[in-house]
């Protein structure tokens, strides 16, 4: 079986970052909607070469806890944006290449990732309502509690800025900040409130799904899943959605600094990380990109920005 006689070697999900954000600006011309490229983007897999990598196991841990063994990516499960050639890489360099805490590849792309201003704009209720201008955009959506608002004000380091789609009336909106005055970060409503009349569920799902569908500047969905719990029924259905209507998914695992094992035999993040990863595979045809974050202690945070810039910036060329 060709999976099986895939190299694997080891990457350490807490070495230090190989990239820092780089500050050069972009030529921000003719942006293209097109909901095809979008879509695209994580079809594209480089897989020819993969098999000559040799198999050299990394171990590239900074980490005094002997506990935390180092997490194991095998090459198929990597991300590899298009345009990306990773055949001439040995396994040293294309360590490097990795974003921390991922299974992402950086791209030619990788630029102009910071965040130098962040404004909120608007709240829509219907996807017709929401800005016209072009620009791409990025969607947090994950269950209530998970983490999104300070997930939100740790990329745009605000400590307040996603109250404001926390206020009444607007947490079943579309919220739309705008960042850099390039492209948006989109709060969605979080999804699970147990006490959520059926009606209103109902409806979320009609309008996010339609969102999701019709939002031709949507470069992709960042999906938040809690990694200090076990895995969910209704995330996984998320993540199933996503994958089997196409929409580009990037998995954002939260909460990543909770590393106590409960005793009522809770699982450390990397094992739900793991669980989860292999209970959505069959969803897709390539791996989906994932991150493993926390706002507490900003991990992620650079690596966030970094793929959404390759991302956007894929997406503009395109
Ligand atoms: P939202 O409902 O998805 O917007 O979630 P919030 O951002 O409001 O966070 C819900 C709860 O989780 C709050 O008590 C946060 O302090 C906590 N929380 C959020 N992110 C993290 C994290 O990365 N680590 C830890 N330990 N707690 C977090």
């Amino acid at each position: 079986m060709i999976l099986a006689q895939l190299p694997r070697f080891h990457l350490s999900i807490l070495a230090k970052p190989s990239f820092a954000l780089s500050s050069s600006h972009f030529n921000f011309l003719n942006p293209k909607p097109s909901v095809e490229v979008a879509r695209t983007l994580f079809s594209f897999t480089s897989k020819s070469n993969l098999a000559t990598v040799e198999p050299i196991p990394l171990s590239v841990s900074d980490s005094s806890d002997l506990d935390d063994a180092p997490v194991e990516i095998s090459l198929d499960k990597l991300f590899i944006p298009p345009e990306t050639d990773i055949s001439g890489e040995d396994s040293t360099s294309l360590t490097a290449r990795i974003l921390k805490g991922s299974n992402i590849v950086l791209s030619k792309y990788a630029r102009d990732a910071q965040v130098v201003q962040a404004d909120y704009v608007k709240s829509s209720v219907k996807t017709e309502d929401c800005p016209a201008d072009g620009l791409p955009e990025f969607a947090l959506v994950g269950r209530s509690n998970v983490g999104k608002s300070s997930l939100l004000n740790s990329l745009v380091r605000r400590k307040r800025l996603a109250l404001t789609s926390k206020k009444p009336g607007k947490t079943q909106c579309i919220n739309h900040f705008r960042i850099n005055d390039k492209w948006y970060l989109v709060d969605l409503p979080g999804y699970g409130y147990a006490s959520a009349p059926h009606e209103l569920k109902q409806d979320w799902n009609k309008f996010t799904k339609d969102y999701f569908l019709n939002r031709s500047t949507l470069v992709s969905v960042f999906l938040l899943v809690d990694a200090s719990i076990p895995v969910k029924q209704i995330d996984l259905e998320y993540a199933s959605w996503l994958g089997q209507n196409q929409v580009p998914m990037t998995l954002i695992f939260t909460k990543c600094d909770k590393r106590k094992k409960k005793k009522n035999g809770g699982k450390k993040p990397e094992e739900n990380i793991k669980e989860f990863q292999d209970l959505i595979q069959g969803f897709f045809e390539t791996t989906p990109p994932w991150i493993m974050t926390s706002s507490v202690t900003n991990q992620g945070r650079d690596e966030i920005l970094l793929h959404m810039a390759q991302l956007r910036n894929y997406w503009l060329k395109h």
